[in-house]
């Protein structure tokens, strides 16, 4: 791979090196490090936003018309589906997502979904990498859309900008959600498929769980949609809208990015470390036969291992 094409490529926003270089970070290619270098400091520009919820709540359907308001209000946007699950290669086009293809030949749109193949960090620390790229590509809105609520999810979420939870009647109650901690990451809900019923006593009762939780900066709007008729996409676009715009004037969005970029460099640390502490104590007969033969104790062959993989860490590089 030609790292220095593909870094030319993303900076100046060429759909398929952007493709390759994203598919370069699910593979956790060699080339990341020199990639990740070449379009660092292009990056900080896009307004970045989560679309969390259980499957089948409407978050596709709701990142394409969103995409459809950004690009009326002169916005470049991507979608990044970031699923763990996902069978996609090579960056496939959400082919069974029906309105996704709307966009399909609209230049300011690109659309991805993202699984993680050999990142090590998994989809926490892919999922990132990846809206950098898209983000030093020039698109000024990125959405990433999660499927599922679990832990990982919740993570990706909220390394956002500005984090929307989906819920819709009958699909993930906000018991569930509140015991996956998505509730405190939460800056704007959403509950789609309002023209079901139930679709009230969900707004009601998220609203009772906010009342409940303690006072913050931001009180989370809980707004009704009906993505398919493009109900509340308006609302929910300015709602999105008003948060950054509020966090960008407090002060909090510089503070959150600030925060999530010092989580990602010691999570990257610990997964070099610990790669690094495995082939180190698997290659050392001498630490693993003392230890096996009650020479050494853990703690202190622990110890050991950490100033090894170090001195390793440093002569690889
Ligand atoms: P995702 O899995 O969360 O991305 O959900 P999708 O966007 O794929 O939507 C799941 C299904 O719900 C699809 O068949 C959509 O057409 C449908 N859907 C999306 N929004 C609405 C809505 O507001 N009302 C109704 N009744 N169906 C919707």
């Amino acid at each position: 791979m030609d790292v220095e094409a593909l870094i030319e490529g993303v900076r100046t926003g060429e759909r398929r090196a952007v493709a390759r270089a994203i598919s370069a970070v699910e593979d956790g290619a060699p080339e990341l490090a020199s990639l990740s270098a070449g379009i660092y400091e292009r990056t900080g520009r896009a307004a970045t936003v989560g679309l969390t919820g259980a499957p089948g709540v409407g978050k596709s359907t709701l990142a394409a018309e969103l995409v459809r308001d950004g690009r009326a209000a002169g916005h470049s946007m991507a979608v990044l589906a970031v699923d763990p699950t996902s069978p996609y290669t090579g960056g496939a086009l959400l082919g069974d997502r029906v309105r996704m293809q709307d966009h399909a030949t609209d230049p300011g749109v690109f659309i991805r979904s993202m699984a993680t193949r050999g990142h090590l960090g998994g989809m926490a620390l892919a999922a990132p990498e990846a809206v950098r790229i898209l983000d030093a590509a020039g698109y000024d809105r990125v959405i990433v859309e999660t499927v599922g609520v679990g832990q990982a999810e919740v993570d990706v979420a909220a390394a956002t900008d500005t984090a929307v939870v989906v819920l819709a009647p009958g699909l993930g109650d906000a018991v569930q959600m509140a015991k996956a901690g998505i509730l405190e990451v939460a800056d704007v809900f959403v509950v789609n498929k309002a023209d079901r019923d139930g679709a009230h006593e969900v707004v009601r009762e998220l609203r009772q769980m906010l009342h409940l939780g303690a006072a913050r900066d931001w009180d989370p709007p809980v707004l009704a949609t009906v993505a398919l008729q493009r109900e509340g996409i308006r609302e929910l676009w300015e709602a999105v809208e008003a948060h950054r715009a509020h966090v960008s004037d407090s002060g909090a969005l510089e503070a959150k990015r600030r925060a999530r970029l010092l989580r990602e460099v010691e999570a990257l640390a610990a997964e070099r470390f610990r790669a690094t502490a495995s082939r180190v104590l698997e290659g050392d007969a001498a630490l693993t036969g003392d230890l096996t033969a009650r020479r050494v104790d853990p703690y202190r062959a622990a110890a050991m291992l950490v100033r090894m993989a170090a001195a390793r860490d440093a002569s690889d590089t």
